[in-house]
């Protein structure tokens, strides 16, 4: 079948790189003479309707911009066979004939089921600062996002001097330490907690104990919102202030800040070159594959094979991070 009309939406958690990658789309699109429709608000916004074309000139001024010129959405609608099938009348209404989609492993998940149900071919992008899919070693975001909070906890660490404090700096990562493991090697954490390595607290409290006898004043420790350990991050601080009565322990939770900002360079060459690959994928009719990135290059997996496996944390950088704690 020749792909006459391509439609795209950004779903689940915004990233920076999702306008970078939504722009590679559309002029990609003009570029093969193939029309664009812009889907707003995610697969909600496919049951509800919110289509418009796109054209080159709607994705003028959006390279540099974070956050989602679409708008992005959480779909407890399109969850159910009957949102799904309000979706598929849309697709139909405006004759499109293939989705792509930008966004992360439940965005996939949907995408995965709606084309299986409706045989409309979909190609996914992951959009998410998280870095936890299978079959890329970047995810779109995920390098703006590191460097974001590189910059934050380099500001922290300003007061946690000036003032012999310790901080725990809790940042994003649900299931996934990337986030943690590289922006505290980065910053030159003295522990970083992460769910991949269930670093106990008595762990913890050992190495704060030998970084003060080295003479520490002051520390940082980086907690991934999902480590076991530091799962409550003002409970840990409290346990461990108990441990060490003379230190002034502070707590600082990055937040959402984490997933805002104007895409670093890497994301936008990323996010170009992922949009222009996801076009031409569906040209050459193959559908169901995630884009992404190894070793420089852009590679095709499965969207299946995206969902299902996940992005295992590097050892080397485990070891690294343990010989600078020395
Ligand atoms: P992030 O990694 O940033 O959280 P995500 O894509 O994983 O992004 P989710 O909220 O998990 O974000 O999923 C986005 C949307 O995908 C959901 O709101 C829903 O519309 C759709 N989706 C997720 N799981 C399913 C499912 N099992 N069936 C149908 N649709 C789904």
């Amino acid at each position: 079948m020749k792909i006459k009309k391509i439609a795209v939406l950004t779903s689940g958690g915004d990233s920076p790189g999702m306008n970078t990658a939504l722009r590679a789309v559309v002029r990609t699109c003009s570029y093969n003479n193939i029309q664009c429709a812009g889907v707003y608000r995610g697969f909600q916004g496919l049951i509800n309707d919110e289509i418009k074309t796109l054209n080159t000139r709607s994705v003028r001024g959006i390279i540099n911009r974070g956050g989602t010129m679409l708008y992005s959405a959480r779909s407890e609608e399109f969850k159910s066979k009957d949102g799904r099938k309000k979706a598929y009348e849309n697709v139909k209404k405006h004759n499109i004939d293939a989705i792509v989609v930008i966004g992360g492993d439940g965005s996939f998940t949907g995408s995965l089921i709606f084309e299986k149900e409706f045989k409309i071919p979909i190609i996914g992008i992951p959009g998410t600062i998280d870095n936890d899919l299978f079959g890329t070693s970047h995810t779109l975001g995920y390098d703006t996002a590191l460097n974001t909070v590189m910059e934050a906890i380099d500001k922290i660490r300003d007061t946690a001097i000036s003032h012999d404090r310790l901080f725990f700096v809790e940042v994003m990562g649900r299931d996934a330490g990337h986030i943690a493991l590289n922006s505290g090697i980065a910053i030159g954490a003295q522990e970083i907690l992460i769910p991949e390595l269930k670093i106990g607290i008595d762990e913890l409290v050992i190495s704060l104990k030998k970084s003060k006898k080295a003479g520490k004043s002051s520390s940082i420790v980086v907690v991934a919102e999902g480590d076991d350990t530091g799962k409550n991050v003002f409970e840990l601080s409290k346990r461990v202030e108990e441990k060490f009565p003379d230190y002034e322990i502070k707590v600082s939770v990055l937040g959402h800040m984490q997933r805002g900002g104007s895409p670093t360079c890497f994301d936008r060459v990323l996010g170009t070159r992922m949009g222009v690959t996801a076009v031409e994928t569906l040209i050459n009719g193959q559908s169901s594959k995630m884009i992404g990135f190894k070793e420089g290059k852009i590679v095709l997996t499965p969207l299946t094979a995206a969902i299902k496996g996940n992005s295992k944390i590097n050892p080397e950088l485990i070891r690294v991070a343990e010989i600078m704690n020395v």
